[in-house]
């Protein structure tokens, strides 16, 4: 089915995607597999999409009505032999119906059939390895590294944007993915992105004995842990300090100041989401070190680049378990949800926890510490630049 791109609203300028069979690479990590191993493409349920998104009333329709790009996939590789031949002959009839797709690959079966009939697009090109030794431990169906790279270097000469996405990344899998980075560059790739190995409890339970053989312990450990390795973090500050010598961009390891992420799609799309960089941007341009950042220049900066949404918004809080009142959001306007994703703790986008360019104010008044609200009990953000500060909260 194609849907929407729910937990990448504000973070990711795509706001649809597709979804198909369950994915025939079976890297040993994929939790789109793990999740739900017997996944299958809703044939009649995509038709009817396509035969009806112009009257549909759903924020999928209104998207694919507005011909914002669709992304295939964060849950099927494109090109995987359980979802080919019938993801081309999606392709070519949303060419034909001018909606431009974006596709997250590790290659495989297929792709020269379509990289030409398109026009220029992104493409995220997944190798977390140097070693296909290594790769075939971990991605036995998945195409090769030597595939990936030939594939890298025919998109690029046909026009298209190649964006190298370095994920999971591991020391495990790739001991110096400054290879991996400098042999991109000489291709022509300017961006990375880099993400670390996310397994939770509940999805290391669906791992057959196998699976976990092969991830080892030490892995699975790190893949449940919510926080960052400390060999992870270096190899992310080495990689950062060679993009930024280099003129590359590396998504991931974002601070919060301003940053040129995500160029490639505007490149290459006419409508796109804003995104939180594009406000970061606006910030660095606006505020000082020690400015204060409040909720209504937030909402003002995302509501006049927003389209008009059409549908329910309320999808856009994925993580409604932590919603008391229920009532809510079934009246969601766009104001309540941006009031979601700027301070809620475990709804919201966690800026001043994730983003060491910002942090929340709290105050010491006579009884108690609080946070710092403006005129209707919003909390107020103030801006570190590139003084970084990695407290979450300051006092004033
Ligand atoms: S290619 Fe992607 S979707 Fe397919 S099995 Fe590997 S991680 Fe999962």
């Amino acid at each position: 089915m194609i849907d929407v791109l729910t937990n990448g609203f504000l973070t990711n300028p795509i706001p649809i995607q597709f979804t198909g069979n369950y994915c025939s690479h079976g890297c040993v990590y994929c939790f789109s597999n793990i999740n739900n191993p017997k996944r299958k493409l809703d044939v009649k349920g995509v038709l009817s999409q396509l035969k009806n998104f112009k009257k549909r009333d759903d924020l999928a329709s209104f998207y694919m009505r507005e011909k914002y790009p669709i992304l295939f996939s964060n849950n099927i590789d494109p090109f995987s032999k359980s979802n080919q031949p019938y993801v081309n002959d999606l392709i070519l009839t949303l060419r034909d119906l001018e909606i431009p797709v974006a596709l997250a690959t590790r290659g495989g079966q297929g792709w020269k059939d379509i990289y030409q009939e398109i026009t220029p697009s992104v493409f995220y090109v997944t190798i977390p390895y140097s070693d296909d030794v290594i790769r075939e431990k971990y991605e036995p169906k998945a195409p090769s590294l030597s595939e990936r790279w030939e594939m890298t270097e025919e998109l690029i000469k046909q026009g298209h944007k190649v964006i190298i996405s370095i994920n999971p990344l591991n020391k495990t899998f790739c001991s110096n993915p400054l290879e991996i980075i400098s042999e991109a560059q000489k291709l022509g790739v300017e961006s990375f992105v880099i993400n670390k190995l996310h397994l939770t409890p509940k999805q290391q339970s669906n791992l057959t004995d196998r699976e976990k053989s092969i991830l080892g312990t030490e892995l699975l450990t790190e893949a449940k842990s919510k926080g960052f390795q400390d060999n992870w973090i270096d190899q992310g500050m080495e990689m950062m300090n060679y993009c930024s010598e280099n003129n590359l961009n590396l998504l991931g390891m974002d601070t919060g100041l301003t940053n040129s992420n995500y160029f490639e799609f505007k490149q290459c799309y006419d409508n796109l989401l804003p995104t939180l960089d594009d406000f970061f941007n606006w910030v660095s341009v606006t505020k000082e070190i020690g400015d204060y950042i409040y909720f209504e220049e937030f909402y003002n900066f995302f509501s006049v680049r927003l389209p008009d949404l059409q549908g329910n918004i309320s999808k856009y809080i994925f993580n409604r378990a932590v919603i008391n009142d229920k009532d809510f959001y079934k009246k969601m306007d766009l104001r309540n949800l941006l009031h979601l994703y700027w301070q809620h703790s475990k709804a919201g986008l966690n800026i001043p926890a994730n983003y060491p360019s910002f942090s929340w104010v709290k105050k010491q008044y006579s009884t108690k510490l609080d946070f710092l609200f403006d005129d209707e009990h919003n909390q107020i953000m103030i801006y570190h630049g590139d003084e970084f500060n990695a407290n979450e909260t300051v006092i004033i």
